[in-house]
């Protein structure tokens, strides 16, 4: 399958810091891929690369259809009210569906004249992901979505990846830290290392690898 994000030979630099280095790897269409990895890895950098934030040093990265970000320190601004936040992104996207994003909201029980800063941290993911999902991407990407939020939000948070994702034809990237909470939903895997991808396939694959390596084979 044609990868929706494709990085060949990657390399980024801020000053003389190379952040990414001869990285290569591809996310194909229709996946929900995991990119983990230690902090300094480099996941923010290529997330910022992939959505063109930042320009290549070297090398090539490739995005085939449209991409939506939702970063770390998410795009939300706190004096305003969520319908506030919908019409900016009306404003500023010609692709934007406001009836979605409305229609997902109610479904959440997010009211939409509260104030951005007086939502709990899980609403607020679901408001930053509701403002990224009505652009209609091909391409979904996420930069922690699940730090700081408590075991129930980063449930629901995963949860409604998953329902757009069966939904509509998108593909995903997300990077976390505590790779437990990705590994029952991901279904492609992107490990980071030193600013390259150490590791990239199947999650499937991986662990039957990873399995066979660690197996009783090897233990006897
Ligand atoms: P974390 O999990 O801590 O967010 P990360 O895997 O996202 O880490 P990056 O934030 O992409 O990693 O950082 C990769 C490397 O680039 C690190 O060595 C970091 O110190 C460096 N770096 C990141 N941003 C900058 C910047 N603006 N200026 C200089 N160096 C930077």
């Amino acid at each position: 399958m044609t990868p929706v994000l494709e990085t060949t030979g990657l390399g980024v630099r801020y000053g003389r810091t190379w952040a990414l280095r001869d990285c290569s790897l591809a996310v194909p269409r229709g996946r929900v891929a995991a990119l983990v990895g230690p902090n300094g890895a480099g996941k923010t950098t290529l997330m910022h690369t992939a959505v063109g934030l930042l320009k290549p040093s070297a090398g090539q990265v490739t995005v085939r259809g449209e991409v939506a970000f939702v970063a770390q320190d998410k795009p939300l601004y706190d004096g305003f009210t969520v319908a506030e936040m919908l019409t900016f992104g009306r404003r500023m996207n010609p692709r934007w569906d406001d009836e979605a994003a409305r229609g997902r909201l109610a479904g959440l029980g997010i009211p939409l004249e509260r104030r951005v800063g007086r939502l709990s941290g899980g609403q607020q993911a679901q408001v930053a992901l509701t403002l990224a999902l009505a652009r209609h991407p091909g391409l979904l990407v996420l930069d922690e979505p699940l730090a700081n939020l408590d075991p129930l939000a980063r449930h629901d948070v995963m949860r409604a990846v998953m329902a757009e994702v069966a939904a509509h034809e998108l593909t995903v990237l997300l990077s976390s830290h505590v790779v437990s909470d990705l590994e029952d939903t991901c279904d492609w895997l992107i490990v980071l290392n030193g600013g390259r991808a150490q590791v990239s396939g199947d999650i499937e694959d991986l662990l039957d690898g990873h399995r066979v390596l660690t197996g009783p084979a090897e233990l006897a």
